[in-house]
This record gives structure tokens, C-alpha cells and sequence, in this order.
């Protein structure tokens, strides 16, 4: 079909794009040697995890259960769940996939920040039938905050906890710092990250004197993934958002002075393509709303083919958007699209904006004289328990 009869809102995944932000993931993380398990709470599809791992990739992250069920399911066979799990219906969950995952010849980790998440899992795996033990990260708290144990001390007392566990063996860290990830200023952003990094090379000098060795460390999204590498302390990286480019992710300046890639290193390849309803002298209103688009990271950028935007996105609630030509020395930049028109956008946060849809559009050819070319299920679309 070709891209003038798609149906709007819909949303469109340019898949020449996607494939090229892949190959320059795949080639960055080649010239540093480290590994890369890019971050499924973005795309939540396990065609699109299992495309990762062909293109070298070591598996894929997730943050929920269901979100690895659905991974599993598809196919994906090595899954690291970036975040704790605490209830017991949730753990015995994690039990069945960790048999199911290495009965299939690969493995299912998780991250751990308390001595109760550390009991909890061991408990669920005893008798569970799980061949090895499964393998945990400690998360370290570097300064977003969120979860994680305190740098130092706290961390190698939790890893004496998981030791005394067989079903479980310490893998390593996991060491992200979300926080840091959208600074939009390059330098500042590499400042939080400096800190950062001291946290994690104390805590692993710690941990190597009290005997805990060949330990890995797992962190870094899309704002920061090459600043972890040239750290020299990361063995792995995490990014999602890379593959398709938000709105905000576009902002956040590289490094000044520094040769590594930041965000802007990737092309936008997530799009929603939406249609003119009503027009009048001032404005255009179309028919993608924050039902269509998450708005916590700013509004979508009306797409006018890499070039600084013609039009202005105003939130019309739930359904609508408003555009209207942006206003250049007094003048208007551009005419109000007319009735009818198609207009694509760019979301300002692709993560909770792929959670609102059912399918990627898969299109390939650009988005003026492209052609669908497949249907991508957002498989663990809303699975958050
Ligand atoms: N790792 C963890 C633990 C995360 O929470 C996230 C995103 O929130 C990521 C990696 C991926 O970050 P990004 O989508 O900014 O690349
Ligand atoms: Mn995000």
C-alpha cells in the first residue's frame, strides 16, 4: 500500500531509518568492545528485539515480567530484567521463565537492590526446576535517585547476601543514571556522568577487595551510552530510545569538543502520520491527540524533512492537535495546511507513546513516496504487571 492511502492517526515506523540507527549502535559498540542490550521498554516487540540480536546485540533489557513473557514468547532467548521484583506472584513467574528460558539454552537476569528482593527470588527458585542459578545484578544508586543501594559499603553488603544464596549468582552491577540521560547541555550532562562513574569505580574497587570478581557492569541510555564506554567500567550497554529518535531526544546536544556520538547521532524513525480535519485562517487542527502521543517530554515536532519546522504543535486534548505556521519577522512561515492534508509527526517521547498503539506501520521508501511493508505487533503494549 502505498504510504498516501494509510489511515491516520496511525503509528509509522520508517524502517530504513530504524536499520541505519541499528548499524551505527552495532559499529559503536564493535570500535569499544562492549556489548550492547538495548532496551525493550521502548518498542516492546519481540520481531524487533530478535532483529536487534541478529544485528549483534547481546539480548534484550525489560523492565516488567509480563514485558520479558511477551520477549520469551517471540522468541528472544537472553533477557535481563533492568528493575526489581518483589511479589511473590510475580517471582514465581520469574521462576517458570528462568526454567523455560534456560531449559532453551539461554537466560533470564534480574536486577536486586534490597536483602528482601534477594530472599524473595531464592525462595521462588527453590524447587523450581531452574538448571543454573540465575543471574543477578546489585543496582547502585549514581545519582538519578530512583532505585538501587547506596555506592560502597551497601552494595558489597548485599552482594555477601546473594552469595549465600545457590539459586542465585552475582553477575555484577547495574548502574544507570536516568537523570543524566535528557540534560540537554552536553557539558553538563558529561559532568553528572563523571560523578557517576567515580560512585561505580569505588564500589567495584570495594567489591574487588572484599573478593567479588569478573563481576560485569550494565548501564546507559541514549543521552549517555558513549560516555559509559570511554569510562572503561562498563562492560555493557542499554539504550532504547536510539532505534527510533524522540523529539526530545533531538535536543540534547553532543559533548562539546568530544568525538563520541551523542543522541543526534540517530535519525528519527517513529512517526505519526495524522490528518488535517478542520481549517481556518490562524491554524490547522488534525486528528492526533495525547491519545495518540505521550506529552510528558513536550509535544510532537510537526516533521518537515529534517529542515527547523514550519508549524507549531499545540496540545487540542485528547483527540486533536493544533498546528499553526510558526510566525517568522511578523509573518506567517508557511500556509495553514489545507483540509485533508497529511502531516507526520515526530512524538515528543517515543517509550509511552509506543505503549498507546497496537502495531508499527512498518514503511520503507521515505515518507512521501514510501510503501508499507510490514505489520509489527507492540506485543507487551500495556504490560505493566
Ligand atoms: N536502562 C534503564 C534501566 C532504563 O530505565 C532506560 C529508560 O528509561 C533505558 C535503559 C533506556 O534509555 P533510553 O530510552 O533513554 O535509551
Ligand atoms: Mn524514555
Amino acid at each position: 500500500m502505498p504510504l498516501t492511502e494509510l489511515d491516520t492517526p496511525t503509528l509509522v515506523l520508517d524502517l530504513d531509518a530504524m536499520e541505519r540507527n541499528i548499524q551505527r549502535m552495532a559499529q559503536f559498540a564493535a570500535a569499544h568492545g562492549v556489548q550492547w542490550r538495548p532496551h525493550a521498554k521502548l518498542h516492546k516487540s519481540a520481531r524487533i528485539a530478535q532483529r536487534l540480536v541478529a544485528a549483534g546485540a547481546s539480548g534484550c533489557c525489560v523492565q516488567k515480567v509480563a514485558e520479558a513473557q511477551a520477549m520469551a514468547a517471540g522468541g528472544v532467548r537472553d533477557i535481563y530484567i533492568s528493575n526489581q521484583v518483589l511479589a511473590p506472584q510475580k517471582l514465581q513467574r520469574v521462576a517458570a521463565l528462568a526454567r523455560q528460558l534456560q531449559q532453551q539454552g539461554g537466560r533470564l537476569a534480574l536486577a536486586v537492590d534490597s536483602a528482601q528482593g534477594v530472599a524473595g527470588l531464592a525462595q521462588a527458585l527453590q524447587g523450581a526446576g531452574v538448571p543454573q542459578a540465575v543471574e543477578v545484578f546489585i543496582e547502585i544508586d549514581i545519582g538519578q535517585h530512583r532505585a538501587g543501594v547506596g555506592p560502597g559499603a551497601p552494595a558489597v553488603a548485599l552482594a555477601q547476601n546473594i552469595v549465600r544464596q545457590r539459586q542465585l549468582r552475582l553477575a555484577g552491577l547495574h548502574a544507570y543514571h536516568g537523570g543524566a540521560q535528557h540534560i540537554e547541555d552536553g557539558s553538563q550532562r558529561a559532568a553528572a556522568m563523571q560523578a557517576a562513574y567515580a560512585l561505580v569505580r569505588q564500589t567495584l574497587e570495594q567489591l574487588h577487595a572484599a573478593g567479588f570478581t569478573d563481576l560485569a557492569v550494565t548501564g546507559a541510555g541514549t543521552g549517555t551510552f558513549a560516555l559509559e564506554a570511554a569510562s572503561g567500567l562498563y562492560t555493557e550497554l542499554q539504550p532504547g530510545s536510539f532505534l527510533c529518535m524522540d523529539a526530545h531526544y533531538a535536543r540534547v546536544q553532543p559533548v562539546p569538543q568530544s568525538p563520541l556520538p551523542g543522541p543526534t547521532h540517530f535519525e528519527h524513525a517513529l512517526f505519526i502520520k495524522t490528518q488535517v480535519l478542520s481549517s481556518c485562517a490562524t491554524h490547522a487542527v488534525v486528528d492526533a491527540g495525547h491519545k495518540s502521543h505521550a506529552i510528558d517530554s513536550g509535544l510532537p515536532m510537526v516533521w518537515n524533512q529534517g529542515q527547523p519546522p514550519l508549524y507549531e504543535f499545540r496540545n487540542g486534548g485528547d483527540e486533536h492537535g493544533i498546528v499553526a505556521p510558526r510566525v517568522l519577522h511578523g509573518a506567517l512561515h508557511a500556509p495553514v495546511p489545507a483540509l485533508g492534508q497529511a502531516l507526520w509527526l515526530v512524538p515528543g517521547h517515543c517509550d509511552p507513546t509506543v505503549n498507546l498503539h497496537d502495531a508499527f506501520v512498518g514503511i520503507r521508501g521515505g515518507l512521501e513516496q514510501g510503501v508499507v511493508q510490514e505489520i509489527i505487533p507492540i506485543d507487551a503494549r500495556g504490560a505493566l504487571w
